[in-house]
């Protein structure tokens, strides 16, 4: 990434603000790690903060904690209204705590037979393996459990997940996920990889992060030669917005593609931010071409404090009934609301076909013409 020399954004956001490193600290990602904003009162020395900004932080009881990244934090600073800022930045509305929202909607708990997995599916197992991210967002789905350090961290505490993997051979599929896997060190990674891939059982390994989009620095080479030792395992990207299509972030999608890992992208639909179909076209078209696959475009869960980021399901089916059609199905993802109370990922699909008593079927195409397929 020679080209970081003349990036605008990172040589004036390292001038600015960091000016006794120098550009070549941008690359590294302990650097971002340390330097990382974890109070909000420093956030004012980076960005003007609006009015329902500056008042949520004179408030408290926030469930999530704040963290940015000098990264993510430059895609702020580079354009004062980006949609970003609401999704890493605290607002008054995120104390609203509405009737139908719940600490654990999915029912994590419920459905978890010993620390560290989620069990839900007959054939894959979720496995939690850390509680802490590079970057926090405000609308996570596990805000209850994540930096609340109720997430077994360590070698031997992973035992009894193991075990619970070993003893069940209906289980095909891991999928790792957090907090945000890849902030833990490569050796620790190594040694998850290498324990789930020794269990005869498995056949795929994926692992869920934000880390391409957040900390996009941690994808290094040597990260990306642990990880693609363990094939087939599939990586799945959360992405929110264009604006995080950045030089570094397309660096790290590139690396890990070019190890040979297929990638998918997770979105989340939040109001405000990536509830436009011109915006979310984008957004999906650009992972496409860096080899990203869209895959999950969720419908946001009702933890504590996202009412502000909601939408309604029928803006989802209009977001993607504005794609089908008009781009290449390999760039829409699916559309699914992840159950309220753990009844998995249901997906939702735009009105396209009526089946009448013949079993002749009348369909609408993505013009809305109407076809007829015969019985
Ligand atoms: C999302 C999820 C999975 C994986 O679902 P896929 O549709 O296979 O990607 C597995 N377990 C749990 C608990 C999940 O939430």
């Amino acid at each position: 990434m020679k080209s970081i020399y003349k990036n605008k954004r990172v040589v004036q956001f390292l001038e600015k603000h960091f000016p006794d490193s120098p550009i070549s600290v941008w690359t590294d990602w302990k650097w971002h790690l340390q330097n990382s904003i974890h109070q909000i009162h420093y956030l004012s020395k980076f960005l003007i903060l609006s009015d329902e900004e500056k008042s949520a932080f004179e408030l408290s009881g926030f469930h999530l904690p704040f963290l940015i990244s000098p990264y993510y934090l430059s895609l702020l600073c580079q354009k004062n209204d980006t949609p970003l800022r609401k999704t890493v930045i605290p607002v008054q509305s995120e104390l609203i705590k509405t009737t139908i929202e719940k600490n654990d909607p999915l029912d994590e708990k419920l459905y978890s037979p010993v620390p560290n997995l989620v069990h839900r599916y007959p054939d894959r197992v979720l496995f939690l393996a850390t509680d802490t991210c590079a970057t926090y967002c405000r609308y996570c789905t596990r805000s209850h459990i994540v930096a609340k350090h109720t997430v077994h961290a360590s070698n031997a505490e992973w035992k009894p997940a193991f075990d619970y993997i070993k003893n069940n051979p209906q289980i095909h599929d891991v999928l790792i996920s957090g907090g945000d896997p890849l902030m833990m060190s490569d050796d620790k990674i190594d040694f998850l990889l290498s324990e789930i891939r020794k269990i005869k059982h498995i056949q795929l390994v994926r692992m869920g992060t934000k880390v391409p989009a957040v900390l996009p620095q941690r994808i290094t080479k040597e990260l990306v030669k642990i990880l693609k030792k363990y094939q087939p395992f599939f990586m799945s990207l959360h992405f929110t917005h264009f604006d995080e299509i950045t030089e570094e972030s397309s660096f790290a999608c590139k690396m890990l593609a070019d190890a040979g890992i297929p990638l998918g992208s997770q979105t989340v639909l939040l109001k405000g931010v990536n509830d436009d179909i011109l915006e979310m076209t984008k957004l999906m078209k650009a992972l496409l071409t860096h080899r990203v696959k869209p895959y999950y475009l969720y419908q946001c869960d009702p933890i504590p404090g996202s009412s502000h980021f909601r939408t309604t399901v029928q803006k989802g089916l209009e977001i993607i009934e504005g794609m089908r059609g008009h781009i290449t199905g390999y760039s829409i993802p699916h559309y699914v609301i992840d159950a309220p109370g753990g009844g998995g990922k249901i997906p939702l699909l735009p009105d396209y076909t009526t089946i009448h008593e013949d079993g002749s079927v009348t369909l609408r195409n993505y013009e809305g013409k109407i076809f007829k397929y015969p019985v």
